[in-house]
């Protein structure tokens, strides 16, 4: 396993050097819309801490994002009325994680309704903005 890369995707949305479609940020945490969805609804969680994946995330960082996630996760549910919430993150590229910057992908879910392929098609950015003010105003 290789070291953390600052110049990361997601690290340059945290700084703010690129843009993304935010639904939630405080001191330590951040959540956005995935761009590639695979399913309406699909965001993001991460550390504004940077660590790979979670296999050398520093506990006490984990332990103040996953009640973000939580949050996030119960927004998605209600604002998608899913019958259920995927929650997931990959470590290295066999795992099948390609941004290594520490993510828990939250995906609504309805019953007999297949996700789409990971890394798949890019989603119209007045879509993601739509999904995004569903997520905002459940939370
Ligand atoms: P993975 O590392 O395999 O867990 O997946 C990275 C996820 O980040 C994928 O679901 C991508 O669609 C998503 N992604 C990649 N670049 C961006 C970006 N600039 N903004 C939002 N989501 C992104």
């Amino acid at each position: 396993m290789t070291d953390y890369d600052p110049s990361n995707i997601f690290a340059k949305i945290i700084k703010g050097e690129i843009p993304s479609v935010k639904l939630y940020e405080d001191d330590d945490a951040l959540a956005f819309m995935d761009v590639m969805p695979q399913a309406p609804g699909h965001l993001l969680v991460i550390p504004k801490q940077g660590s790979r994946n979670l296999l050398d995330a520093d506990p006490a960082v984990l332990a103040k994002l996953m009640p973000v996630v939580q949050k996030l996760a119960v927004a998605a549910r209600q604002a998608f009325d899913a019958d259920g919430v995927y929650v997931g993150q990959f470590n290295e590229p066999a795992a099948g994680q390609t941004v290594f910057h520490l993510h828990f992908h939250v995906i609504p879910r309805h019953d007999g309704q297949p996700l789409k392929p990971h890394i798949g098609g890019m989603e119209n950015i007045d879509v993601l903005k739509a999904n995004a003010e569903k997520i905002k105003a459940c939370l």
